[in-house]
């Protein structure tokens, strides 16, 4: 697929307001600041997506996109957030939690962690949920730039090791928005979970 021709198409508050659950879907989640919008804004070459879901009001909402007809990216909203009520994280986790256990066209988890910081108690949840649902999932270590290759192979072996727990489809790379890494492998899983 033509990820460069990929539009907005709507938010959703939750998986109610979404679009009918038809065609494939393949959905991104990370804490906030892990490098979500620049992962899809290096995917799709476009700046105004990952704008579209920073625009004040719409990061906690279900963002789509569509890469062709049937075939959409799904921005989950970004988790992790300190300063936000518990009550809202709990809502918050409710329907991250319904997505992906109720969405039937979603075909494909990808999981963006900061390579220095993976793993983290609600990665694992999405994990767990995903797998849980027979989904398979891409772990993307994000801003693998920021370390050096000795600690970058480490990281990525570490988180590899860890991901086994999970009995599951899960397969973890590396990825850098910044130095270009790991793109082309998105692509390609991306291009695999489209076309079954
Ligand atoms: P989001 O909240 O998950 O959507 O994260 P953003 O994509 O907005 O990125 C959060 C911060 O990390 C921003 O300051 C980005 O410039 C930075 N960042 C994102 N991707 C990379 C990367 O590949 N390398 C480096 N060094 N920084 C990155």
């Amino acid at each position: 697929w033509n990820y460069h021709v990929t539009h907005f198409v709507t938010s959703a508050p939750d998986i109610r307001h979404l679009p009918a659950d038809v065609g494939i879907e393949v959905a991104f989640a990370g804490r906030s600041n892990a490098g979500k919008s620049s992962a899809l804004n290096t995917l799709t070459n476009q700046k105004s997506l990952a704008r579209t879901s920073k625009t004040p009001g719409r990061t906690q909402l279900i963002n789509l996109f569509q890469v062709a007809e049937g075939i959409r990216l799904v921005d989950l909203p970004g988790y992790g957030y300190a300063e936000v009520p518990e009550e809202m994280k709990r809502k918050w986790q409710r329907a991250l939690g319904e997505y992906l256990q109720k969405r039937e066209c979603l075909k494909g988890l990808v999981v963006l962690m900061d390579i220095r910081h993976p793993l983290k108690d609600l990665d694992q949840q999405m994990i767990e949920w995903a797998v849980q649902s027979q989904i398979p999932v891409l772990v993307l270590l994000t801003k693998a730039d920021k370390l050096a290759s000795g600690a970058r192979k480490s990281q990525l072996n570490m988180v590899r090791e860890a991901s086994l727990a999970f009995m599951g489809d899960v397969q973890v790379e590396l990825f850098s928005s910044l130095k270009k890494i790991g793109v082309d492998k998105l692509r390609l899983k991306l291009d695999s979970w489209f076309s079954a």
